[in-house]
C-alpha cells in the first residue's frame, strides 16, 4: 500500500491496550487515564491484522499501554505469524513474571524492545511509580538469551543525563543494543518537555570517537560504534531529526482508530467497518493516501493510548 507521496507503507504499530501497570511521568498520569477506553476484542484485532496483511504490511509491533497485560497477547502474536507476518515485535516495560518470559522465549516474536530509563532504583520508582528495577533487569538478562532484545531509553535531563555511560556499560555487559530516544512533545510529556528535553546532539558530544554504522534505510535510529565502550549504540532524534520523507508506518490505537502519524489529531475509526472486509480495505487505503508529509510540532494525544 502506498500513500499520496508514494511512500510504501509496510509497518503497523498496534496499541493493543491502553491499560498499564506503570505511571511513567512523561506518558501516563492518573487523571489522563480516568476515562477508560474500550479495548478491542481479540477477534477485532485479528480482523484488523488480516486486512493490513492483505494491504502489504510486513512488519508489526505490538505496543500500548503495556501489551503484556492482555492475557490473549500470545494468541494475537501466533495469529499474526500464522497468516504470514514474520517480522513481529513488541515494546514492553519489561515488568514481567517468569511464566510470561518463558512464553515470550517460545513465541514467534522477532524482537523485544524493553524500556529502561535509569539504573537507579530510587529514580526508577519515582519515574514509573513502581519499585520494579530489579524485575526489569532480570527480564532483560533472561530474554536476551533467547531473543533479540533492545533497550529503549528516553532521555530526561533530571533523570539520566548523568547515567548515559552507565547505561551503555550495562547494555554491553548484557550484550544488547541500547537506543537513546529524544523525549517527544506528546500528551503528558508536554508539561515537562522544556525542562527535561535533551537532544541526541548533546549526548554525542560526550564521546570522543564514534562512527556511524550503516542501518536499514527505513530505520529511524542511527547506530554508532562508540570507541570508548567498543559497543554499538542507537540514537533516535525523534524531535531534532527529520525522517518523515521515509516514513513507512501507520498506527492503530487501543480503541481501533487508525492514525497516519503519532502527531495526527484525525483518525479513521476502523470499528465502524469491521463487518465488511472489502469496505474496510477500501477505507484504509483511502485514508492512508491522505498521510501528511510533515508532522505537527506537538500533540495532546496520549502516548499510552495511541502507542509509543
Ligand atoms: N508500556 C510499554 C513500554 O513502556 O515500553 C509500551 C508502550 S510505551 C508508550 C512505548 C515507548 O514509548 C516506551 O519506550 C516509552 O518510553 C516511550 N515513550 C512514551 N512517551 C514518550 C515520549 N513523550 N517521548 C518519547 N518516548 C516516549
Ligand atoms: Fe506505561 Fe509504557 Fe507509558 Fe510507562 S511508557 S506509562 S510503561 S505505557
Amino acid at each position: 500500500m502506498y500513500d499520496g507521496f508514494f511512500r510504501k507503507i509496510e509497518y503497523l504499530r498496534f496499541s493493543i491496550t491502553d491499560r498499564c501497570n506503570f505511571f511513567c511521568k512523561y506518558c501516563r498520569t492518573k487523571e489522563a487515564c480516568e476515562i477508560e477506553n474500550e479495548e478491542l476484542s481479540k477477534d477485532e484485532i485479528f480482523r484488523i491484522i488480516s486486512v493490513f496483511k492483505k494491504l502489504g504490511i510486513k512488519k508489526l509491533r505490538f505496543t500500548g499501554g503495556e501489551p503484556f497485560l492482555r492475557d490473549d497477547i500470545f494468541d494475537i502474536i501466533e495469529f499474526a505469524d500464522s497468516i504470514g507476518i514474520k517480522n513481529i515485535n513488541v515494546t514492553t516495560n519489561g515488568y514481567l513474571d517468569e511464566e510470561k518470559i518463558e512464553k515470550i522465549a517460545k513465541s514467534s516474536l522477532l524482537s523485544i524492545n524493553i524500556s529502561l530509563d535509569t539504573l537507579d532504583k530510587r529514580k526508577y520508582k519515582v519515574l514509573t511509580g513502581v519499585n520494579g528495577l530489579g524485575k526489569v533487569i532480570s527480564t532483560i538478562k533472561s530474554l536476551s538469551k533467547f531473543k533479540k532484545v533492545k533497550i529503549n531509553t528516553v532521555l530526561l535531563r533530571s533523570v539520566n543525563f548523568d547515567e548515559i555511560e552507565h547505561l551503555i556499560s550495562f547494555a554491553k555487559e548484557n550484550n544488547v543494543v541500547i537506543r537513546f530516544i529524544e523525549l517527544m512533545p506528546v500528551g503528558v510529556a508536554n508539561r515537562i518537555f522544556e525542562s527535561e528535553f535533551v537532544s541526541i546532539e548533546e549526548i554525542l558530544k560526550k564521546f570522543k570517537n564514534f562512527h556511524e554504522i550503516k542501518s536499514n534505510e527505513n530505520s529511524v535510529a542511527k547506530y554508532y560504534h562508540i570507541e570508548d565502550f567498543d559497543h554499538i549504540v542507537g540514537f533516535i532524534n525523534a524531535v531534532s531529526g527529520h525522517f518523515c520523507d521515509r516514513c513507512d508506518k501507520v498506527r492503530v490505537s487501543s480503541r481501533g482508530v487508525l492514525y497516519n502519524c503519532l502527531f495526527d489529531k484525525i483518525g479513521l475509526d476502523l470499528k465502524e467497518y469491521l463487518n465488511d472486509e472489502d469496505v474496510l480495505m477500501e477505507k484504509i487505503q483511502e485514508f492512508v493516501k491522505k498521510k501528511n508529509f510533515a508532522r505537527l510540532p506537538s500533540t495532546d494525544s496520549m502516548m499510552f493510548k495511541i502507542g509509543g
